[in-house]
């Protein structure tokens, strides 16, 4: 495994050898041996399947289209992750992201290992007739390796609750009598999905800004003030104030996470700033989140380029280039497009003191390290990010109940999830010298390892 996740994985885990409450009864040798083989067993994936998807287009050439699905971990459950369509997808990057996929439900306790899926395809160079034939030739090449009890993929980049009812239509006809509603989450309300998945992810990304940054710092003010932690300092810098926010990215997770920070007025924080593929958005006084919403749903999901176009929106916004976002003068960024987009390169430029992570993988390893020694509190994806994974668990749930949660069911259970996380986690970060990331990922392997202990699986 290579880049960021693997990096962290090590570190995380050489952290964890020097940690006595890692499998405190054994005697150091054997404490050695299973540490190997936790090590083994978290840097290799399952398996990871490739097929290449045969599409017939619409002007009569067939397509040979690169597909995968990576099951990296099945410890704490059937694997779990999304299916993302992306020009830039490679094996590289889905195996990355499915070792992500088992590390977010460890450490939020869902109980699912880890996978993602990935299609090479950029899905605005495909009719809907194409990609509906490509949904369906991705769920017939991997039907063996799918289910609801052995992996259950999910909306990612590029793919939404339409893939997701077509997917799991083709899994029903190719397994007939099998209970289908639980083989794939993200699906339409109409069609099984739950209510609330589709926002969860944005959603989850602002409650875990918004409940570290004001409900667990303003009730812990001794722990922010009784320590040298660097990360102490920085929230106490912050704590209370009313902050500037920018949002990378606007689509599902973005729009949504920048909806509720609009609406949660009485903290007085601003959206000045948003972003997309093609443009930076920028307001000192704050942006019109909904109306640029109401403007992307009927754009194709783009943000106005044009002054005509924002005129249109009714939105007043000074037009930049698309990367400016990332280097203004704002105290929290939330980066929710796609991965690497702070590197060793333009690390040096990034002003805010405070970065969530939407998306997965945003912040390289290199960057991460000089952003962390310099106090700047990274919220990690795996922590943020996990508000899809946790309403797919529900929604799969339900599916095996036939029987469906309100929306205010589902985000009170939610919040809930990610409180009980975040007071686990935020006193040790608090507390000790590691970044956010390293407590999230030391946390999420100790859990795995005592089951993989109890199973025999470490020796
Ligand atoms: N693709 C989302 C993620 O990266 C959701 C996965 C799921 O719901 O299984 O967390």
């Amino acid at each position: 495994m290579a880049s960021q996740t693997g990096d962290i994985v090590q570190n995380s885990l050489d952290a964890l050898l020097e940690d006595k409450t890692f499998l405190p009864n054994l005697q150091d040798q054997s404490r050695e041996r299973a540490f190997t083989s936790l090590a083994s067993i978290l840097s290799t994936p399952n398996h990871i399947h490739k097929s290449f998807l045969r599409v017939a287009l619409e002007n009569g050439r067939v397509a040979r289209i690169p597909a995968f699905r990576v099951q990296h971990n099945n410890t704490l459950g059937p694997f779990k992750g999304g299916i993302r369509f992306h020009e830039s997808v490679n094996e590289e990057e889905v195996t990355n992201l499915a070792a992500l996929m088992t590390l977010k439900n460890a450490l939020h306790e869902v109980p699912f290992g880890g996978g993602k899926g990935g299609v090479v395809i950029n899905p605005r160079d495909y009719a809907e007739k194409e990609l509906h034939q490509i949904a369906v030739k991705y769920v017939h090449y991997f039907s063996d390796i799918l289910g609801p009890d052995k992996d259950i993929p999910a909306p990612d980049v590029g793919t939404g609750d339409r893939e997701m009812d077509w997917m799991m239509s083709e899994y029903k006809s190719i397994k007939p009598g099998e209970p289908y509603r639980g083989s794939f989450t993200g699906k339409s309300v109409v069609n099984g999905g739950s209510l609330g998945r589709r926002e969860a992810t944005g959603k989850g990304v602002y409650f875990t800004f918004k409940y570290m940054m004001y409900d667990f710092v303003n009730s812990q003010t001794n722990l922010l003030t009784n320590t040298d932690n660097v990360f102490a300092k920085t929230a106490q810098a912050h704590a209370g104030k009313p902050l500037k926010l920018a949002v990378q990215g606007f689509g599902n997770v973005g729009s949504v996470a920048a909806l509720e920070a609009y609406n949660c007025t009485h903290l007085h924080n601003k959206v000045i700033s948003v972003s997309d593929a093609n443009v930076t958005l920028y307001n000192s006084e704050g942006l019109n989140i909904p109306a640029l919403i109401d403007f992307a749903n009927k754009n194709n999901g783009d943000l106005p380029t044009t002054e005509d176009q924002l005129e249109q929106a009714e939105v007043k916004a000074d037009i930049r280039n698309r990367d400016d976002l990332l280097y203004l003068d704002v105290d929290v960024l939330i980066l929710a497009a796609l991965e690497d987009q702070i590197h060793k390169d333009n690390v040096d430029k990034i002003k805010a003191e405070i970065i969530v992570e939407g998306a997965n993988a945003p912040i390289t390893g290199e960057a991460d390290k000089v952003l962390s020694d310099n106090g700047v509190i990274i919220v990690p994806d795996i922590l943020a990010n996990a508000g899809g994974v946790i309403v797919s668990y529900f929604e799969w749930l339900q599916g095996r109940e036939t029987q469906f949660y309100s929306e205010e069911e589902v985000f009170k259970s939610l919040t809930d999830k990610m409180k009980q996380t975040m007071d686990t986690i935020l006193p040790q970060f608090f507390g000790d010298p590691f970044p956010l990331r390293q407590n999230c990922y030391i946390h999420a392997v100790m859990k795995l390892s005592t089951i993989l202990y109890r199973q025999g699986k470490l020796y």
